[in-house]
């Protein structure tokens, strides 16, 4: 998933009538998000990410004795490409669901590969449309968002699953697990933080707010890691309830050598263990690029740190009250240094909007 819709508005979408009707009384976070991926540049992208479409096809293609003569549902299909996929791999039938007009565009898709007969797109919520069949054997969704959560549509996964999944049905992909690791940034200083306390001989600290508040994705190279990464949180498609998307979850970070460290970056790691041999693809800063990048959460204050020394603390993240797809992500630390000068511990808000 792509997640772009801060970068467009309502406004500059080419509606179609029948778009526009069942957009109908969907609050305008809501229309802003589904009409994001009415243009096909953000599809583009994400089709042009191979770690992430690879990744897919492998676990698709590897496995066909997994989805033969199988009903799979395609949660989120987009341009069609997962369903395409499972057809390929012998699906008896594909049901591919998206809200977004590009639904349009894969019924053409699905035509001139010749696999209409083989694939029922619906457009509509997942949450609302009338499935062809009571139940699925096979979920395929490609639901993930910066920071995994952000924008995140795993919600409407884990309501397809209980609403559509048969018993032992399978899930693709079926677990995620969010890494953090603690980096140095040269840029702090000048550039990124430092930059706002003088602005052309002015006092610019409200951006500077917002440069501590907002995380930015970015990507972040290996030799900036300070610490080793540390797994904080690991979801189980099959058992995850969207209730554990709110949470508090300890991390302790071991620091790899004598540096500072700037900020605290997140990633996420997905896998397919249904598969024969499990197909897994990462986003971190070790990995080839994504279009997820990495998620940088800048600190307050500039921790001075020692080989072997360990920053613990906690992530904590919910969804924003009033905008349900906004993540509200705290992020609290204490750093006993060998020397007590060096002491540290702060508490960090940010708003992922
Ligand atoms: N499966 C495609 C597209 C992934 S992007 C691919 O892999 O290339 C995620 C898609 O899910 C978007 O097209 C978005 O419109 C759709 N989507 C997100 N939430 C949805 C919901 N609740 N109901 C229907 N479609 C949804």
């Amino acid at each position: 998933m792509m997640n772009g819709s801060t970068n467009n508005t309502a406004t500059d979408t080419p509606w179609t009538s029948s778009s526009a009707d069942r957009m109908a009384g969907m609050d305008h976070a809501e229309v802003r998000y589904f009409t994001s991926y009415d243009h096909h540049g953000i599809h583009e992208e994400m089709l042009k990410d191979e770690v992430r479409t690879k990744s897919y096809r492998d676990a698709i293609y590897q496995n066909r004795h997994i989805f033969k003569d199988k009903v799979v549902l395609d949660v989120g299909c987009g341009t069609g490409i997962l369903s395409m996929f499972a057809v390929k791999a012998g699906a008896r039938h594909v049901i591919g669901v998206d809200m977004s007009s590009i639904i349009e565009k894969a019924r053409q898709i699905v035509a001139v590969n010749g696999m209409s007969s083989k694939i029922t797109l619906l457009q509509g919520k997942m949450e609302e449309v009338i499935l062809p069949f009571s139940k699925v054997d096979i979920i395929v969704s490609e639901w993930m968002g910066y920071f995994l959560l952000y924008e995140s549509m795993l919600d409407t996964v884990l309501y397809a699953r209980d609403q559509y999944l048969a018993p032992g049905g399978k899930i693709f992909p079926d677990k995620a697990t969010i890494y953090l690791a603690a980096i140095e940034d040269g840029e702090y200083k000048e550039d990124k933080i430092g930059f706002w306390d003088n602005v052309y001989g002015f006092n610019y600290s409200p951006m500077k707010e917002v440069a501590l508040t907002e995380p930015l994705v970015d990507t972040v190279e290996m030799k900036a890691l300070v610490t080793d990464p540390y797994p904080v949180l690991t979801l189980d498609l099959y058992t995850v309830t969207p209730a554990d998307l709110a949470f508090k979850a300890p991390f302790s970070l071991t620091c790899k050598r004598s540096d500072f460290i700037h900020a605290i970056i997140a990633w996420f790691d997905i896998s397919f263990t249904a598969c024969h041999k499990q197909i897994n693809f990462s986003t971190g800063p070790h990995a080839k690029y994504t279009h997820w990048k990495q998620t940088v959460f800048y600190l307050r204050d500039v921790l001075t740190v020692e080989g072997d020394e360990i920053v613990t603390g906690h992530l904590e993240n919910k969804p924003n009250e009033r905008n349900k797809r906004d993540l509200d992500i705290r992020i609290s630390y204490a750093f006993d240094a060998s020397d007590v000068a060096r002491h540290a511990e702060g508490r960090c808000a940010y708003k992922m909007c």
